[in-house]
């Protein structure tokens, strides 16, 4: 994953690790490269600036440079910061409800892949001994709805549409009060997604929400469209407010501008990430474990 940026990091800190001192201007030219590299990788300007400004900052300040085990220290701390930059800790999905369940939204842009997360997360909730029901709601794609059922059969979970009906409002509406007939435990809702975010689609997310009361909005966007996927984030959380983010297509030649940028710039967690088209392709999203990954 990441593999250019991560060969390049993996460069520099073995550059570090082979120097005898550790002086201040070679970490200058250390970090200026760890900027080019990050920039490369199509992370956010500002993003980047912040990140090397801080290791200098630290670096700097607590005197790295002069200690005995300074390159491992200032090795560490890039690893730090690029956990800080992917955000920190997982974030789990929010609480259930009073009715004990939890109610989770899916909205992103078409292609995006949010259908086929909406199968995967199902089936690991089914794993993690949820009751689950699909909820199929794109009523904007001819195929989508069919393509959830085949999907629901496929993972053994319950499946609600109306397949006549455009109304994403009421399928909802109705697959709720399904959703509680049969005691579920897990709903997972299915939204329509169109090329670009516009006032219908929001609008019609808005009343989703306002109606379904959603324990969790999880916007799903597409990992390979770089910086226009933290753009999307962006945009959703300001207009919608998402409680989280799930990044798709990482098994691809993704450059990892989106992921190392997001949380910073859409302030929203990344919950889950999504790495290829089979249904056990998902997993939660461990900042710790993806700097590691990146850093080798
Ligand atoms: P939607 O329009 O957002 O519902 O998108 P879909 O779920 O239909 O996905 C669009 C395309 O992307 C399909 O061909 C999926 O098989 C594919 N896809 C979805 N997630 C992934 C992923 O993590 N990796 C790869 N390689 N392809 C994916």
């Amino acid at each position: 994953m990441f593999d250019a940026l991560s060969d390049k990091l993996k460069g520099l800190m073995k550059k570090v690790s082979g120097q005898s001192t550790l002086t201040e201007s070679n970490m200058q030219e250390v970090l200026r490269e760890v900027k080019l590299a990050l920039l490369e990788a199509d992370v956010n300007y500002k993003v980047t600036k912040d990140f090397v400004n801080r290791i200098k900052e630290k670096s700097l300040g607590s005197k790295v440079i002069m200690g005995v085990n300074a390159r491992q220290q200032f090795i560490k701390l890039i690893h730090d910061e690029l956990v800080e930059v992917l955000g920190g800790q997982n974030v789990s999905l929010n609480p259930k409800n009073n009715n004990k369940q939890n109610i989770i939204m899916l909205v992103g842009l078409q292609g995006a892949g949010k259908t086929t997360f909406a199968a995967k997360l199902s089936k690991l909730s089914k794993k993690e001994k949820e009751k689950v029901i699909l909820i199929g709601a794109d009523v904007y794609r001819p195929a989508a709805k069919r393509q959830l059922q085949v999907l629901s059969e496929q993972i053994g979970v319950e499946f609600f549409t109306i397949n006549d009906s455009n109304d994403a409002l009421l399928i909802v509406k109705k697959g709720l009060e399904k959703a509680s007939d049969i005691e579920a435990t897990t709903i997972v809702i299915d939204t329509a997604g169109r090329l670009h975010i516009d006032e219908t689609l929001m609008k019609e997310l808005e009343d989703i929400k306002a109606m379904a009361s959603p324990t969790d909005i999880l916007l799903v966007v597409d990992g390979m469209t770089g910086q226009d996927a933290v753009n999307v984030a962006k945009k959703f959380n300001e207009t919608l407010v998402i409680d989280g983010v799930v990044l798709t297509k990482l098994d691809g030649d993704t450059r990892g501008g989106a992921a190392l940028s997001i949380k910073e710039v859409s302030g929203k967690p990344i919950k889950y990430i999504s790495e290829g088209e089979k249904l056990d392709e998902i997993s939660k999203f461990y900042p710790d474990r993806l700097a590691s990954r990146i850093l080798g």
